[in-house]
């Protein structure tokens, strides 16, 4: 395919207001796709080369992108520097000057799809000492014989400034529609969360047809898409959905899938990137401690001291999350696994298996050792023993309780009552804090002008329309530092009119690709003629008092944000408390 076609697909939702055409402009691209090239597509719409748990990162250094434009154009590089000052985007600096230089090319071979998606494959891969200078020629070589509009997107894609905001649901709907019908939808996403690679499941879709989705299974080293947990209002509410069932307590700690396949052990984070890397000692434990050679688990890994036997916050096990260091960290503070699930055993894929059963193989697969332990738990039948053990959570400093159904499957990528989640409350204060996409923001007024952000506009997702809707204004919460960090991330991401897939009253100053989740606490949720969020005509919900705490939720994509429907179950909660 050439790779003008996909450059007009680019532009063309990039020019998007709207989310339904944003589908029809997939549907389209899509149609023009071969099962040898769908995954390049797939892939290259949401910036990457491949999915993400491969961990082959894009990523290309402004100064090397330049470099790439300058010899591609023969502009020297204090030219195109000046340029980027004035223009404030490189893309189109590389569009301007392809442009300007277009009279004098001689000879040019068109672009095709496969071959801007190789070299980004390899730029992606390079390493070592010659890696820059090898990334810099991959760029210029495509440069070269690029188009203007090409050249925008060619030097967007490895800046990871695409900003196009292509979420996973678009896609698989634009693809059922292509391969046969919006019924389609859930059996590709039944695939996608088995094997957690969309190209790939497109692939097999074009090439044998809609039947090829039932075959796709678990596949050892590839992670699956976890299952989540619904949230509770209270003890009583827990035990009139699962009647006698298990509770486990909560650990605040970051969660992982750990695979194993004999001496290779891989890690994956809950959105599925592979983090082996950060963990050594955990892949130390699961070769002493786990008696199969070939398992899926999954756990809470949480930092403690080994001094005081106390668990520390999620702010010290969080600091694991880098590239250097981990190794001294592992010893300052090492991490131990609290596992939860077995998803995969000796070969067997065993997710289909009721809890209570999956429980008992977890429990025989794990060997007594210090750095992985069960889960604690117990079997309760009454409100007042869900009780009982969620004040010896809390008391103990843990987050909460998880139920858990004794006879449910685990039910990858799926958040249903199967886990019931149910957490310590702060006085005066939502139970729950509520994770937002920031989808745009509004400039400071008086003392806040000189950071650039008053606040922030942030929203739900809408699963049903996969749109965001607005439910706050956060104007409190950050710091002077993070405020102007803050700016740069969202600029970068900037857009000159609200994305199509953002669904707002409020005209924010500055509109952004939603791509950050941010958690916020709240005191209540209050209903408000401002915001889309659970809109019926007249009003939608808001957060009252919103303040972000913490930092960019890095382990959660746009869709794991919390839902419009999550809204309307807390402010329900809250009403039901207020009454009583
Ligand atoms: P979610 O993962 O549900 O989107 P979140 O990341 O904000 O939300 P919480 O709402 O606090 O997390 O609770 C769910 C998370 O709790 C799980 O994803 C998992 O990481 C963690 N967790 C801790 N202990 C357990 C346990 N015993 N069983 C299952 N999950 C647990």
């Amino acid at each position: 395919m050439e790779f003008r076609v996909l450059a007009e697909t680019f532009k063309r939702l990039e020019e998007t207001t709207a989310r339904l055409e944003m589908m029809e402009i997939l549907a389209s691209l899509f149609s023009k796709a071969t099962p040898d090239n769908v995954h390049m597509l797939i892939y290259l719409l949401q910036g990457r080369v491949a999915p993400e748990y491969e961990g082959i990162e894009l990523g290309m250094g402004e100064k090397f992108v330049e470099e790439a434009i300058a010899r591609a154009t023969g502009y020297n590089k204090d030219e195109v520097e000046r340029m980027y000052k004035e223009k404030g985007d490189l893309g189109l600096v590389a569009e301007e000057l392809v442009k300007r230089r277009a009279q004098m090319a001689l000879f040019s071979e068109p672009l095709t799809v496969e071959r801007v998606y190789n070299n980004f494959r390899k730029i992606a891969t390079a390493e070592g000492s010659g890696a820059q200078e090898l990334k810099i020629r991959l760029l210029t070589d495509l440069l070269k014989d690029a188009e203007p509009l090409e050249a925008r997107y060619l030097v967007r894609i490895p800046l990871g400034r695409l900003r196009l905001g292509v979420g996973d649901a678009t896609i698989i709907e634009a693809l059922a529609i292509v391969a046969g019908g919006r019924e389609l939808k859930p059996k590709i996403e039944r695939a996608y969360n088995l094997c957690s690679d969309l190209g790939r499941v497109a692939r097999e879709l074009l090439e044998k047809g809609p039947g090829a989705l039932d075959s796709f299974s678990i596949i050892l080293g590839i992670p699956l898409r976890p299952a989540l947990a619904q949230r509770a209002k209270d003890a009583q509410e827990i035990i009139a959905r699962l009647g006698r069932c298990a509770v486990e307590a909560k650990y605040d700690g970051f969660r992982i899938q750990v695979h194993r396949d004999g001496d290779v052990v891989k890690i994956f984070s809950r959105r599925l990137e592979n983090m082996t890397h950060m963990f050594p000692e955990i892949i130390e434990g699961v070769k002493k401690q786990l008696k199969s050679e070939k398992v899926i688990i999954e756990g809470e890994a949480l930092a403690y001291n080994e001094n005081t036997g106390e668990y520390l916050p999620f702010q010290v096990t969080i600091q694991r999350k880098r590239k250097y260091g981990v190794e001294e960290l592992a010893k300052e503070f090492p991490l131990r696994l609290f596992a939860f699930d077995i998803l995969y055993l000796d070969g067997q894929d065993v997710t289909q298996r009721p809890y209570e059963e999956r429980r008992h193989l977890l429990e025989s697969v794990i060997s007594p050792g210090p750095r992985i332990l069960l889960t604690e738990r117990k079997i309760v039948e009454t409100p007042e023993e869900v009780e009982e053990f969620f004040e010896s959570c809390v008391e103990r400093g843990l987050e909460g309780i998880i139920a858990k159904d004794l006879k449910a499957p685990y039910t990858a990528g799926a958040r249903k009552f199967a886990w019931i989640k149910l957490k310590r409350s702060y006085k005066g204060e939502l139970a729950d804090t509520i994770d937002l996409v920031i989808v745009g923001y509004f400039k400071g007024r008086g003392h806040r002008a000189k950071f650039g952000i008053g606040a922030l506009l942030g929203a739900v997702y809408d699963p049903e329309t996969d749109t965001f809707k607005t439910v706050a204004k956060i104007g409190s919460g950050l710091t002077e530092d993070e405020l102007v960090r803050m700016k740069e991330l969202l600029d970068e991401i900037a857009i000159p009119h609200k994305h199509p897939r953002v669904d707002s009253l409020l005209e924010a100053d500055v509109w952004v690709e939603p791509r950050y989740v941010i958690t916020v606490a709240a005191d209540e949720i209050t209903r408000s003629p401002n915001h889309t969020c659970g809109w019926d005509g007249k009003r939608g919900y808001a957060l009252r008092f919103p303040r972000v705490v913490g930092w960019i939720r890095e382990d959660k994509k746009p869709e794991d944000a919390n839902t419009v429907k999550e809204i309307l179950a807390m402010y329900s909660m809250q009403k039901r408390v207020e009454i009583e």
